[in-house]
């Protein structure tokens, strides 16, 4: 994983987290549902990246 640096705090210890259920990503396009992840500062709680997992079913 790269190396995250929180842009609030400086902070570069990460926390992942991931959201599932009714705020999971889904259907443009008729993707399949995807669960959203997130890199979470462990210092601040600012989410410092939020991403998918499959990328490539996306397309
Ligand atoms: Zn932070």
């Amino acid at each position: 994983m790269k190396n995250l640096v929180c842009t609030y705090c400086g902070g570069t210890e990460m926390v992942r987290g991931v959201q599932t259920g009714y705020a999971s990503i889904t259907k443009i396009k008729g993707w399949r549902g995807q669960s959203l992840y997130y890199d979470i500062c462990a210092n601040c709680g600012t989410v410092v990246r939020s991403f998918v997992e499959n990328p490539e079913k996306l397309r």
